[in-house]
């Protein structure tokens, strides 16, 4: 019977494409400073069109150094601030092309791969001070690490009847500061509960006002509400504020609620020098905690994880084990982590080897310390922001998230229009990528530096610009 080979022809020919293009992407990122974002052309679209005809392998190398590689998001350039955009490794380029041979499907079974993500979850658990009784998983991002550790949350506050017939008239709340980011939201929505059953505890001193979160819980109990989680954050998106995660754990235990932890990028303070190392104190004795290697750990996208104190909650929440996926004493069907039974997914890439590949590599004191840098480096930002004639910092620098106006002698509606004018201008002539928020009603200008790329030079070259632009 006649087969379709998939497998190409002329391994040696595919040898040398593949040695050319693993040449052309390392030039790439060697080069990552000649490299920043840039507009897409109007024949992208074409040029992208499926053609569906078969081209030689030649003719797809070509094509993806000529057509893929220059239009990327501008997150690998050292004068990326926008948002909070990893940079990516090197080690990630040798790390996804053992992955894409080895194709391994990390939803369960016994194979290399599920004991490598037991590794980095172990790791991982050891430095956020979370016990032995804990088990997580790696996911997508800090979205769907938030809607795993809500939906366990759930589950502790009224038993696992919820995965058969759903919330019942459970009037469930949720607690979290006002910066909290739109993912807690997203997931209440996706919870069927709702993201007008969070209440957003405006800020005190230090995070959210803790006696206003102690009078929002009272109320609710009072009207028969069911709070079930207090949502803590470790670094705000918007301006990098931290919950007193101490604080947070104290009142979840005095009312019995989950306390989940949104540490997408701030929960790698960990591995930082104080001051910030300390932000992020108490973190150990969270419920649950999402967070991201794709910001500040720096490995390609995309991999975050939910860590969950109590291994038993988490796979009461997700466990299932139908008939075509029971395990086996021993053989592929063996091995005790089938992490489908601790998530959303069943078929998963391997995103454990990409943060193996950089602990392993780097080693975790090089990336504290680069984690450390860019701290310093925003708070130089912020040093040179202020003295500069007519720019402002709108709040104080406490991790690594900077947010100021170009001109603060203009009026509230000319900041703003003057903020948005030189943010969309830096972007297009490839000289900085700042993102913007509103503060105090203004849109700033923001810069969350998860970069290694950056040094105080791009700092200059980029406020340079700014004023210049501000005039
Ligand atoms: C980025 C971010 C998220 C969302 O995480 P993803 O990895 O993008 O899904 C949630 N919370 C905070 C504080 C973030 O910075």
């Amino acid at each position: 019977m006649a087969k379709t080979d998939l497998d190409p022809d002329d391994w040696d020919d595919f040898r040398q494409h593949a040695h050319r293009l693993l040449d052309i992407c390392i030039d790439r990122l060697s080069n990552a400073d000649q490299h920043p974002w840039q507009p897409v052309p109007d024949s992208l679209q074409d040029r992208y069109a499926i053609r569906g005809q078969g081209s030689d392998l030649a003719q797809v190398v070509d094509r993806m150094a000529a057509d893929v590689l220059p239009y990327h998001t501008g997150n690998t350039h050292p004068r990326f601030f926008g948002w909070v955009h990893g940079t990516g490794l090197a080690s990630g380029l040798l790390s996804e092309m053992v992955a894409a041979t080895m194709n391994s499907n990390c939803g369960g079974r016994d194979h290399g791969a599920i004991y490598m993500e037991r590794a980095v979850i172990d790791w991982t658990r050891q430095v956020m001070g979370f016990p032995e009784t804990s088990d997580g998983i790696l996911v997508t991002g800090t979205s769907q690490a938030t809607v795993i550790a809500l939906a366990t949350a759930r589950l502790r506050a009224v038993g696992s009847f919820v995965r058969e017939t759903g919330n019942g008239t459970h009037q469930f709340v949720a607690y979290a500061g006002s910066g909290v980011h739109n993912a807690t939201r997203k997931a209440l929505e996706l919870l069927g509960i709702g993201h007008s059953n969070l209440r957003c505890i405006p800020d005190g001193s230090a995070g959210m006002d803790l006696d206003h979160l102690r009078r929002e819980i009272d109320k609710d109990l009072a009207e028969g509400n069911l709070p079930f989680a207090i949502i803590g954050t470790a670094g705000s998106v918007d301006t990098g504020t931290f919950d007193d995660l101490n604080a947070l754990a104290d009142i979840s235990s005095q009312y019995n609620l989950w306390l989940h932890v949104d540490g997408a990028f701030g929960a790698w303070t960990r591995l930082a020098d104080d001051p910030w190392k300390s932000l992020s104190d108490g973190i150990g004795r969270a419920d649950s905690l999402a967070c991201d290697f794709h910001k500040w750990m720096y490995v390609p996208y995309d991999c975050g994880m939910v860590l969950v104190r109590d291994a038993d909650e988490l796979r009461a929440t997700f466990a299932a084990r139908p008939s075509y996926l029971a395990p086996l004493d021993h053989g592929l069907a063996g091995g005790g982590n089938w992490y489908c039974d601790n998530g959303i997914d069943l078929s998963r890439g391997n995103r454990a080897l990409k943060v193996w590949t950089a602990l392993e590599h780097y080693g975790p004191d090089r990336l504290g310390a680069a984690i450390s840098d860019n701290c310093r480096l925003v708070a130089h930002m912020g040093d040179q922001i202020s003295q500069r004639p007519k720019m402002a910092l709108l709040r104080p620098i406490i991790s690594n998230v900077c947010v100021f106006t170009a001109d603060e002698t203009l009026t509230v509606q000319q900041q703003t229009e003057l903020n948005q004018d030189i943010a969309q201008t830096l972007q297009n002539k490839g000289i900085a990528v700042f993102s913007t928020t509103i503060v105090d009603g203004i849109t700033c200008l923001r810069a969350a530096i998860v970069n290694h790329r950056s040094d105080a030079n791009d700092i200059k070259i980029a406020l340079d610009a700014v004023a210049e632009i501000a005039g």
